[in-house]
């Protein structure tokens, strides 16, 4: 256990948990924490970087004959989640960085596909100039009532617009039955805030990185959520007191099994 704080950079006082020195840094919710000369840094994980490379990259070796819109329609919604979730932290860096590994990638599928063409003939069938932008990845394509439109691969650098999650038509917040929805659906609105994921940093650390049901490992494989143990419909409140992150399996096992979600206390 104290090499296990050690590594996210706790340690355990005698009232609380607190953080005592994150100098070496640590990941969680695929951001990296460190301290850089006394200022708190958050950027991607390089984890997190690399796995979501590796997706992409999966993506154009697995399309290597596919039409040029159909791979950019299944890269599109990649790109933006991710750039949606990295958005409040200091990603431009990360950013560009992908973006250039991305365009390689690309550039060495469009140039697998023609083997007898050289390079220019290769960049413009599959790259446009657009104003001040070179070497973007687009085509011109049809949409479903068949009129041409052009269609590009999205940019991480661009502009990136907030989309909230449409509410369910039958849910009522103070239905005690749909408790556990709700508190999912305010799950995905808060994970788009940074104060709230800071919250959850910090719920994480409280319970040093266990389960409040199980009491094992919360890991990005298995998953959490964010549970009110006294429940919000009976005036429970939003404060990190009542509030504990459990294994999405144990969620449903609290809410429909009566398990019982314990706040640790650390002595
Ligand atoms: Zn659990
Ligand atoms: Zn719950």
């Amino acid at each position: 256990m104290t090499a296990y704080l050690g590594w996210i950079g706790l340690t355990l006082s005698t009232e609380k948990t607190r953080i005592v020195n994150i100098a070496d840094g640590f990941d969680f919710l695929g951001w990296n924490f460190r301290k850089y000369s006394g200022k708190l840094l958050i950027k991607p994980s390089k984890k997190n970087v690399q796995a979501f490379y590796r997706n992409v990259k999966e993506v154009i070796s697995v399309k290597k004959t596919a039409k040029q819109d159909d791979l950019i329609r299944l890269l599109n919604p990649m790109l933006r989640g991710w750039a949606q979730y990295h958005r409040p932290v200091v990603a431009t860096a990360a950013f560009t960085k992908m973006e250039h590994q991305i365009f390689c990638a690309l550039w060495r599928w469009a140039k697998r596909r023609h083997r007898g063409k050289n390079a220019e003939w290769v960049r413009k069938k599959y790259f446009a100039t657009i104003e001040a932008r070179n070497w973007v990845f687009g085509t011109t394509t049809v949409d479903k009532k068949g009129d041409p439109f052009w269609l590009e691969l999205y940019s991480l650098a661009g502009t990136q617009i907030r989309r909230h999650k449409k509410v369910r038509a039958d849910y009522h917040p103070f239905d005690p039955a749909q408790e556990m929805y709700g508190e999912k659906l305010r799950q995905t609105r808060m994970s788009e805030d940074m104060s709230h994921r800071k919250q959850w940093i910090k719920l994480y650390m409280s319970q040093r990185g266990l389960c409040a049901v199980c009491q094992s490992k919360i890991t990005k494989e298995t998953g959490w959520d964010d549970h009110h143990i006294v429940p919000r419909v009976l005036g429970g409140s939003d404060a990190l007191g009542n509030r504990v992150l459990v294994h999405p399996g144990c969620h449903i096992q609290v809410h429909h099994y009566g398990r019982i979600a314990v706040k640790p206390v650390l002595d």
